[in-house]
């Protein structure tokens, strides 16, 4: 494998104010503070991105977002452009999260402008994909993500695909805050990767695949994280519910192993 650190995101939703998320990222900036063979980002509200900043300058965590507007800056009520993501110190931005995708009619051609604007401004998108329930039962499952993955990469380029880290995160494997909720088993998590990472090499080249960081979310916590993140096409995890109790995460960033 190419890649050089896994990556480990936590995608808090909506949810923690700012001062909520100034407590966490005290009890949580002690426990990740010697570890230096992941990358760690959180991804907080919009409202939470500045309290954040503050608290991780100078540390091993970086910052992300969850959604973005494609445009740098204009008349687009409640939007948040990629300047002012840069602007406040993001590095990371996820986007097409299935949650925006159902809940707020997002599709690949916006998801395809928001990845090149996020690029553009030299922000990494985390760009999620990934089979809902009636099409994994379908056997649809390597249609649908190729379909996202052509879609969602139009005009991507193969010096690009490397900057972007891909999402698998099957829809139905996501806990929608249901600390019992099952994940994917880490063979059927691998597999996905696997195919994610064949469709690459077919787009770009085996090495342009090779170099892309292909993550894994849904429902990944402390019990099961040390199982997926040991499979060799898995090289992180975009951590939902997991991520909001700081040792919870913590122990989630403690399962990489190099
Ligand atoms: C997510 O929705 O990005 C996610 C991974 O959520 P969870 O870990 O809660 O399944």
């Amino acid at each position: 494998m190419a890649i050089v650190k896994k990556l480990i995101a936590a995608n808090w939703k909506m949810n923690k104010t700012a001062d909520e998320a100034v407590l966490f990222v005290e009890e949580f900036k002690k426990l990740v503070n010697n570890i230096k063979n992941a990358e760690i980002v959180i991804c907080p509200p919009f409202t939470a991105l500045q309290a954040v900043s503050n608290e991780i300058k100078g540390g091993n965590v970086d910052l992300g977002a969850q959604n973005m507007h494609f445009e740098s800056a204009g008349a687009y009520t409640g939007e948040i452009s990629p300047l002012m993501l840069k602007g406040i110190g993001c590095e990371y931005v996820i986007l097409g999260h299935s949650e925006r995708r159902e809940i707020f009619n997002e599709n690949d051609f916006l998801i395809n402008k928001k990845v090149v604007a996020a690029l553009s401004h030299s922000l990494k998108p985390i760009l999620c994909i990934g089979e809902n329930l009636e099409q994994r039962k379908n056997g649809k499952t390597e249609e649908a993500l190729e379909n996202q993955l052509k879609n969602c990469l139009k005009n991507i380029t193969k010096n690009q695909i490397s900057k972007i880290n891909i999402a698998y995160e099957p829809v139905w494997a996501i806990s929608r805050g249901n600390p019992n909720h099952k994940a994917a088993t880490a063979d059927d998590a691998e597999s996905g990767h696997k195919f994610i990472r064949s469709m690459i090499a077919k787009m770009h080249g085996e090495s342009a695949a090779k170099n892309t960081r292909i993550i894994y979310g849904g429902s990944m916590k402390p019990e099961n994280a040390k199982e997926l993140l040991a499979m060799p096409d898995i090289d992180g995890g975009l951590v939902g519910n997991a991520s909001l109790d700081p040792k919870s995460f913590a122990e989630i960033v403690k399962s990489v192993r190099l």
